[in-house]
């Protein structure tokens, strides 16, 4: 009997900037498992020292990275869709709206040309075999729209219906019913603590643009009514922080926005989701704060 938590993140790094602490917890507490769909061939390399990496060499460097993070979160069961080098990264451009879009040149074999069906079905011989309770996932729109990530999502989404068919793919092992989807999201309750945050940081300038009076939230903000449970992250800080710190090709751990979301210690930080699909939370404390929350955890 344990709590059984799988995860679907799009490239290396994604799972620690975005779910790290919620890695960390359960991978104290239960049982993780991490699935990565590409390896994040189109990655922007920030750090000077790297700049010699290419599209072809780069996705190495990253699995070598997702390694040394996987150590610092205490994750010991992480794979990649399909087998490393599956599915290439898609890569994304951005228009003068700031909103992502796919790139008109696709490589071949980037994961957002992937058949969903052949996609999925690679995720449910994972979701049959390790049986988790909860799956997490981003959102329709890949949190910021990034094609791969949207595609996770789709993937995620059709892999669990899936899963449970028992009648579909019985070679895969049996039927397994995922009991609650998670989709990650920001709260948008807690937009003036963002503010707070980053005021207090001296870096009120990262949020311009974003809580303009009249404007709508960016798409990954959803009403508090809808976030059905949330991961504190002061906990897992230090371990966050580190592994982080490991993905020196893509992310400079002193850049003020990685110090804002995810680095500078001792302000409050959650991680967040919906509830997509399955076993609603129980009534009483919201947000919920354990993903398994009212779940049987018997088998
Ligand atoms: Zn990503």
């Amino acid at each position: 009997m344990s709590a059984r938590l799988m995860l679907v993140h799009a490239h290396p790094d994604d799972e620690t900037s975005q779910t790290g602490a919620t890695l960390a917890r359960y991978a104290a507490e239960g049982r993780v498992t991490l699935v990565t769909c590409t390896l994040g061939e189109a990655g922007d390399i920030v750090a000077d020292d790297l700049s010699y990496l290419t599209a072809e060499t780069l996705g190495e460097h990253r699995l070598g990275e997702l390694h040394a993070a996987m150590a610092d979160l205490g994750v010991t069961d992480y794979v990649r869709l399909g087998g490393d080098f599956a599915y290439r990264d898609s890569g994304m451009t951005t228009d003068e709206q700031g909103t992502v879009h796919p790139l008109d040149d696709l490589h071949p074999d980037c994961f957002w040309r992937a058949d969903l069906l052949e996609a999925a079905t690679h995720l449910v011989a994972l979701i049959r075999d390790r049986r988790p309770q909860v799956l997490a996932t981003y959102d329709t729109v890949g949190g910021y729209g990034h094609p791969d990530h949207v595609q996770a999502h789709r993937v995620a989404m059709y892999a669990y219906v899936l899963a449970g068919t028992a009648s579909f793919r019985p070679d895969l092992g049996g039927a397994w019913t995922v009991s609650r989807v998670l989709w990650t999201a920001w709260d948008a309750a807690s937009v003036p603590e963002m503010v707070a945050v980053a005021d207090q940081l001296g870096l009120s300038e990262l949020l311009t643009g974003w809580f303009d009076p009249g404007a709508e939230l960016p798409p990954m903000f959803v009403p508090h009514e809808y976030i059905g449970a949330r991961v504190h992250e002061q906990p897992w800080a230090a371990q966050v922080a580190s592994a982080l710190g490991r993905y020196r090709s893509q992310v400079d751990v002193d850049d003020p926005w990685w110090q804002f979301v995810k680095v500078a210690p001792d302000v409050p930080r959650y991680e967040s989701f919906r509830l997509a699909a399955g076993v609603p939370f129980p009534p009483g404390e919201h947000p919920a704060t354990d993903l398994f929350a009212g779940l049987s955890l018997d088998d």
